[in-house]
């Protein structure tokens, strides 16, 4: 699972993502960033063969157009390139998804409950509507993860 550095890893791939398909940074640069960003990020190993096992489509289509734009590909490249732009979307979505229902231990901060359905950041000094029960929340204004209140440990719960 991933824990909150990952998920800021993982955001700013998909921002990269974003880029690329808005023609805004060519492939070769995007093949790069996602590759610097992907081994600072500790998600599980078969998660990391789906992902590289697309980037390395993506990176033959790369050398095979010497860095030019998607219009220089073939009908069949076209399709193997947004597939495999679109599975690397998708695995990384699935693993932002993740996020909040694992408990993160590398984060030390809790959010604080002010009302029933409203969370507190103490970092930002932020409240935002919010009644999830899962271990983790994201602060929506400063983009922090932080425990989760409202959350009850599982061997805590049995107990009571
Ligand atoms: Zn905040």
């Amino acid at each position: 699972m991933i824990n909150n550095r990952d998920r800021k890893q993982l955001l700013l791939m998909k921002k990269f993502l974003h880029q690329y398909l808005e023609n805004n940074i060519h492939l070769s640069e995007l093949l790069q960033k996602l590759d610097d960003l992907v081994r600072l990020t500790t998600p599980k190993t078969k998660w990391k063969k789906v992902f590289f096992d697309n980037w390395l489509n993506l990176e033959s289509l790369n050398t095979e157009s010497s860095g030019t734009k998607r219009g220089a590909l073939t009908d069949e490249e076209i399709k193997i390139h947004n597939l495999s732009i679109n599975n690397i979307i998708k695995i990384i979505d699935d693993l932002l998804l993740s996020y909040e229902i694992v408990l993160d231990i590398t984060v030390d901060n809790k959010a604080q409950e002010i009302a029933s359905d409203w969370l507190f950041c103490p970092l930002c000094r932020d409240a935002w509507e919010n009644n999830s029960k899962n271990p983790m929340v994201i602060c929506p204004t400063c983009n922090e993860g932080l425990h989760n209140p409202r959350y009850v440990e599982e061997r805590v719960s049995k107990l009571s």
